[in-house]
């Protein structure tokens, strides 16, 4: 039945060792709390995307992933569900040492919009988020760094000033997410997205999110993940 609805979604399961978690028909089946539920249905939302269906199971499970989708087809909402019910979900949220979910993107208007869906779908929870990058001044990302996020959402330069500056540190980051990896490369930041994943601890979760999936794209996913990363392809995307 599993296979069979991913066929209907075309997901495609490409790498996996072990098993790989069930895909989810609607909202309700990934066991999102109700605060995100609600979220969802304010927003209109009628049923899961496939990259959704198949990677909120695996993303809520802890494993690391791959996932790659089309441009459009729901992948922000794919890392930053599971990514909140991940914050949510540590014993005790103590403010202002670090973020514990740290979300790449390679420009600043994926940055900013990946803030947006992260202030409608975090606001009911009270997560607090902030978003890093470069060509404005620093001294407003400085300030909510400082005041403490449990999100950082970041293009690498700007980051890597913050790091170095103490304005923040990661070492509470454990859900790692890098978004348009293909992008993040094509703009040949790897340098700086490697730097900065060294400083997160190795036994984070990591959740690689591409367009398409190239060589080095490839190289990266085997470089940043454990050993066994699920890896998920929607739709036609040539491998
Ligand atoms: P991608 O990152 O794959 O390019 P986005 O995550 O930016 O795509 O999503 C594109 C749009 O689809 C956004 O406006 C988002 O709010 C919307 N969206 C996400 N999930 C769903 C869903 N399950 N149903 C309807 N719209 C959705
Ligand atoms: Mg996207």
């Amino acid at each position: 039945e599993a296979d069979r609805l991913r066929q209907d979604k075309s997901i495609k399961i490409v790498y996996a060792e072990g098993l790989v978690p069930k895909p989810v028909r609607t909202f309700e089946e990934a066991s999102f709390p109700d605060y995100v539920l609600d979220e969802i249905n304010r927003a209109g939302f009628k049923e899961p995307t496939p990259i959704q269906v198949q990677g909120w199971p695996i993303a809520l499970s802890g494993k690391d992933m791959v996932g790659i989708a089309e441009t459009g087809s729901g992948k922000t909402l794919a890392f930053l569900l599971p990514g909140i019910v991940h914050i949510n979900a540590q014993p005790e949220l103590v403010r202002g040492d670090g973020p514990i979910v740290l979300v790449m993107a390679p420009t600043r208007e994926l940055a900013n919009q990946t803030q947006e869906e992260c202030n409608r779908f975090g606001k009911s929870s009270k997560i607090k988020n902030t978003c890093c990058y470069g060509g404005v001044p620093r001294s407003t990302q400085q300030r909510e760094l400082r005041e403490g996020v449990e999100i950082v959402i970041a293009t690498p330069g700007r980051l890597i000033d913050f790091l170095e500056s103490g304005d923040t540190n990661l070492k509470r980051v454990t859900y790692l997410v890098l978004d348009e990896a293909d992008r993040m490369l094509d703009m040949g930041f790897e340098p700086q997205v490697r730097k900065i994943c060294s400083q997160v601890r190795p036994d984070r979760q990591t959740l690689m999110w591409s367009a398409t999936w190239p060589r080095d794209v490839q190289k990266l996913a085997r470089d940043l993940c454990k050993e066994d990363p699920v890896h998920i392809n929607v739709g036609s995307t040539e491998l």
